[in-house]
């Protein structure tokens, strides 16, 4: 849905937003599944048992094919390849590709255009933005193949933890599906299609936790696909009540997953956590499987490598830049994408039996959880994507000290106009509600914390959970804002699996 249509949406009764929801799920259905979804699950079912030469063959082989189209259909690479004396004959094994430079976000702002395949035709590709590492929005495009092999690699996932399509699955994260102004319950919307129940990452309170946990065992929920602060925060909240949900598995995705939320989470939802990376780039993806021993690389459906600052691979143990090459979207191929996180590969094999490489730790931003005045506790990626309606800003930072007011930090190419500063702060009111005061600043930078890590949302406002209180999630260890390698590795240290 467009923001226009979350408008609409948002002014609909419930039933009437509960049938739209419905309606928006058939589509995506309909987007989602068929004849080339099922052909992408029969692969990915049988490559989780090939051997790591197979799964290099199949590699090799998708990469000769993006390299072709790109090089005959995308005016970006045809330019980039002329220039360097290379044709596609060039790059056909994964040793080849560090004959083309990196692809950094900023030449993807800067070369949209010329990013697309001239054989897709814009009308046929879906275009979509990124909620952005650094807090800005970079806007890409999709073709269906994509949609359909990432929407396979999902379910394999799923099917990892025993999860099937058509089992009642509880979600929190993607779009407010409840409107703000809505003070009361039902916090939650259902999407039939799917039989998805979808809760809203905006109205977790003390006093409204109870009844999602309840609207979730009424619906028969087995599994909660959430951002680990959601999960995270209704389990807390279950804490403080001593309540329990039994429930066969919960999916993370989207924020990095401290050890303290999986501790709390495995522990009220009686089940294990199935943590899961990938990006709106489609170059890589990543999960848990039973064995929770670190996340397996989906080899099939990107090449991934890792790189130190001279862009020489590192060995194995060691933290590496990730550079990712997507191998299904030919509307617009990303190769040798520089992601923007950092992570190692464990060099372990996985009792599980599949040779699909493990990753060890998968260090993403830092973020804390948002609070506003009214007791709400935000997931600070549903605030993040504020600015993705707002172009002009390079990097941007949310900084908290008090829940009645927030500084949104900017580097900008050139300063927001009046029109476009109300747009951000209407943004920010739609999430965090018209009582947080929302400050502008404009910044020459914003710092990175330890190795190249961002942060995107910082708060130092404590989290108050039933009597008891604790500090938000990177001020737990001491220290405020800012803070150094410390945090950094705790946030590093929670990614290698249980
Ligand atoms: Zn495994």
């Amino acid at each position: 849905m467009e923001y226009a249509g979350e408008k609409l949406y948002s002014r609909c009764p419930v039933p009437i937003q509960n049938l739209l929801m419905s309606v928006y799920g058939w589509r995506l259905r309909s987007e989602r599944f068929g004849r080339e979804f099922d052909r992408a699950s029969e692969l990915l079912d049988r490559s989780q048992w090939f051997s790591l030469e197979e799964l290099e063959a199949y590699q090799e082989e998708r990469l000769r094919l993006v390299v072709r189209h790109a090089y005959e259909t995308v005016p970006y690479y045809r330019d980039l390849m002329s220039g360097l004396g290379l044709e596609p004959g060039d790059v056909t094994r994964l040793s080849d590709l560090s004959k083309l430079p990196v692809l950094t976000r900023e030449d993807v702002d800067r070369s949209l255009d010329q990013l697309v395949s001239e054989a897709a035709g814009k009308k046929s590709l879906q275009k979509t933005h990124s909620a952005g590492t650094t807090g800005s929005s970079l806007y890409m495009y999709w073709d269906q193949e994509v949609g359909y092999m990432n929407n396979a690699c999902l379910w394999r996932e799923r099917s990892w933890a025993g999860i099937e399509f058509g089992d009642p699955i509880a979600t929190c994260l993607g779009r407010p599906v409840v409107p703000l102004e809505q003070k009361g319950p039902p916090f939650w919307r259902h999407n039939r299609p799917w039989n998805y129940l979808m809760l809203s990452p905006l109205h977790m309170t003390d006093e409204s936790a109870p009844l999602y946990i309840e609207a979730m065992r009424k619906a028969g929920v087995v599994a909660l696909d959430a951002y680990p602060t959601a999960a995270y925060v209704l389990a807390r909240f279950m804490e403080a009540r001593d309540e329990y949900l039994p429930l066969k598995c919960v999916f993370t995705t989207s924020e990095p997953l401290l050890d303290v939320e999986r501790e709390v989470i495995e522990e009220r939802f009686r089940c294990r956590v199935f943590d899961g990376y990938s990006q709106s780039e489609r170059v890589m993806f990543t999960s848990e499987c039973d064995k929770h021993t670190g996340h397996h690389l989906y080899m099939e459906f990107g090449i991934t490598e890792l790189l130190d600052d001279e862009g020489a691979p590192v060995p194995d143990g060691t933290v590496g830049r990730v550079v990712a090459t997507g191998l299904h979207n030919f509307g617009m191929p990303f190769i040798r994408y520089e992601v923007g996180d950092t992570a190692s590969m464990s060099g372990t094999d996985c009792p599980c039996g599949r040779k699909l490489p493990l990753m060890g730790d998968v260090a993403m931003r830092a973020e804390d959880i948002l609070v506003t005045p009214d007791g709400r506790l935000v997931p600070p990626l549903m605030v993040a994507r504020a600015f993705k309606l707002v172009p002009g800003i390079v990097r941007s930072q949310i900084v908290q000290h008090d829940a009645a007011e927030i500084t949104t930090r900017l580097v900008v190419k050139e300063p927001l106009t009046q029109h476009e500063e109300d747009d951000l702060r209407r943004n920010i009111a739609d999430r965090l509600g018209p009582a947080v005061r929302v400050e502008i600043e404009y910044v020459d930078e914003i710092p990175l914390v330890g190795r190249s890590k961002y942060r995107r949302v910082i708060s130092t406002v404590p989290l108050v959970w039933g009597k008891t209180t604790t500090a938000n999630l990177y001020q737990e260890e001491g220290g405020g804002e800012g803070t150094g390698d410390r945090k950094e590795e705790r946030a590093g240290a929670s990614r290698t699996g249980a």
